[in-house]
């Protein structure tokens, strides 16, 4: 819950904003603005304080406590200019609640925390448990001091500049044990308890065993990613309350599955009692991985029979590939999400001219891996092999990464051993299309004229098919130096079905500095005019030219009507 306190009329204009924009995550505190914060600091995981910075200093001084654990806070001037992250950048979230209140108020956030400042990745925000010298580390990556990354276990991390050798490390790492001096652990999720137990087996018994198997193997529980089980199981109270302790789920498979699973040490008696000789080393190998601790069996003091066995594995580690389009060329056509990604990943794959584009919105530390035009193959084998070695990568492509783009090659390529994430992107033909007013009101289709990747027969034969179908058209890759002739020969097919005054649409650059844009004709288009940064939409028999926008009626009632 966000605590909203005001103290005057036009404090109280801008918290009722916020409150009518989020009902069910804010709460009005009301009365004193002292009492108010305090109340709001002991019930809220945030505030927003629509009061003076120095005036929230005070009330909230009193009451700081962890930084783990306080609220984030955010002060918003009177003048609603500024949504300032205050305390709890972090671990209140208040950094990212800035700029939430700043994108709804439109006001400025203010954030001052030196991780973000430089666009650096805090060590505490990469969504792993973190162990150690978080502050020293993190200022000796700020000061540009060599931090070693000492990756014992492969995870898809974000970026961070890491050097061969430092005095500072960062150790990703499921081992157990303390950092050293001038050393962070990260905890990555990459173990998976594998549980089996008879029914009604008690919650500590499973707990203890979990907790010894993997203190007897060096193991951190922090690791742990999950409990797993055989589907009988799934809600057995010992087993759902233990991974509930732990605050891990519980991952459970059908007992045909875990029968197929070969394991080192089966038995008679969940075959009996669930139909597959393994459950709990049977559960942890499910998905692949290295057997740390064989299967082993409660010990229970009072000498009633074990209820419970487990088995401890390393799972694979899984890598990310996003696959992001940036748009046509502006920047505020570059979606939040695929912003995000590209922050996200510690590897860039893309052509030379598109990483370029985005340079400066990566993170320091991320690799970039760019090539030139006509690698696409290479490009696309270059960031699978690296998500499958655990990175987490991002493959950019113009538009929308899945038009005419890599998304095909790359997802050919792929196994399903990695994530793949998509992020949609404004392609060229929408671009164009709003820069020419609504040309594709009604059914439409992109043809690429390029027949380097498809014949010129295939490529007519879909021309002449959209022109008897009426369809409006946008040819990409419409025409280059050395391919001249296909453009004209494929709005000579069109026009067999349309009148020489249908509009067309030609835009250069859309979006670009040096964006061009003009509704000509189907008679009087010359081609020459027309380059490889240049898409064509040809409009169908009822596309009209209307105050010098190219519109194309939704349905074809109305153009009857106006007859
Ligand atoms: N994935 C991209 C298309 C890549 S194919 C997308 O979704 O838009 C390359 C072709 O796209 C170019 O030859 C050109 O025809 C078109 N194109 C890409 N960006 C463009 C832009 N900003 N303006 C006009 N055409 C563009």
């Amino acid at each position: 819950m966000i605590g909203l306190i005001s103290a005057t009329a036009a404090g109280a204009a801008a918290r009722d904003r916020l409150a009518a924009a989020w009902p069910d995550r804010t709460r009005v505190y009301e009365g004193l603005a002292g009492d108010a914060v305090r109340a709001a600091f002991a019930e809220c995981e945030q505030l927003v304080c629509f009061l003076a910075t120095g005036a929230v200093v005070r009330l909230v001084a009193p009451l700081l406590g962890d930084k783990a654990s306080d609220p984030g806070v955010v002060c918003v001037d009177e003048g609603g200019r500024f949504a300032v992250s205050l305390v709890g950048g972090h671990g209140g979230g208040a950094n990212e609640l800035a700029v939430e209140v700043g994108e709804l108020l439109g006001a400025q956030p203010v954030v001052t925390t030196a991780t973000d400042a430089v666009g650096l990745a805090g060590l505490d925000t990469l969504g792993l448990p973190v162990e150690g010298d978080v502050a020293g580390v993190t200022r000796a990556l700020l000061d540009g001091e060599p931090v070693a990354l000492d990756a014992e276990v492969p995870w898809p991390l974000p970026p961070l500049p890491f050097a061969a050798q430092g005095a500072h490390t960062v150790r990703l790492t499921d081992r157990a044990g303390h950092a050293a001096g001038g050393e962070v652990l990260l905890r990555p999720p990459s173990l998976v308890v594998g549980v089996g137990a008879s029914r009604g087996v008690p919650t500590d018994e499973v707990l203890e065993l979990v907790e010894a198997a993997l203190k007897d193997a060096g193991l951190s529980p922090r690791s742990v990613a999950a409990l797993a089980t055989v589907d009988a199981k799934r809600d057995e109270p010992g087993i759902v309350a233990a991974a509930a302790r732990l605050g891990v789920p519980v991952l459970t498979y059908p007992a045909e599955e875990l029968a197929k699973v070969e394991v080192p040490n089966p038995s008679g008696a969940p075959l009996a009692a669930v139909g597959t000789p393994s459950v709990a080393e049977a559960a942890a190998l499910a998905r692949g991985g290295e057997l740390l601790v064989p299967k082993r069996k409660s010990a229970r003091a009072d000498g009633h029979a074990s209820m419970a066995t487990c088995a401890v594995v390393r799972r694979p580690a899984r890598g990310r590939l996003a696959v992001v389009g940036l748009g046509p060329g502006a920047r505020d056509l570059l979606t939040p999400r695929a912003r995000a990604e590209l922050r996200r990943a510690s590897v860039l794959v893309g052509l030379d001219q598109y990483v370029d584009q985005i340079r400066d919105l990566l993170r320091p530390g991320t690799r970039i891996l760019a090539s030139g035009l006509g690698a696409e193959e290479e490009r696309a084998r270059t960031a699978v092999a690296e998500a499958r070695r655990g990175q987490a990568v991002a493959l950019i492509g113009s538009g929308d990464a899945g038009v005419y783009a890599m998304a095909s090659p790359a997802l050919a390529e792929a196994s399903d051993d990695i994530d793949v994430i998509g992020v949609p992107g404004v392609t060229a033909a929408l671009a164009a299309g709003a820069i020419l007013g609504a040309p594709l009101g009604h059914d439409h289709v992109s043809i690429s004229l390029s027949d380097l990747h498809t014949p010129w027969e295939v490529i007519e034969r879909r021309v002449r098919a959209a022109a008897e179908a009426d369809l409006v058209v946008t040819f990409y890759n419409p025409r280059s130096r050395g391919r001249d002739w296909q453009l004209p020969k494929a709005l000579a097919i069109l026009a067999g079905h349309r009148e020489p005054a249908t509009p067309v649409g030609v835009v250069r650059n859309a979006s670009r500095p040096d964006e061009a844009a003009r509704v000509t004709t189907l008679a009087s288009l010359d081609p020459a005019t027309v380059d490889m940064m240049t898409v064509v939409t040809v409009g169908n028999t009822a596309t009209r030219e209307i105050a010098g926008r190219m519109v194309t009626p939704r349905g074809y009632r109305w153009q009857e009507g106006a007859r």
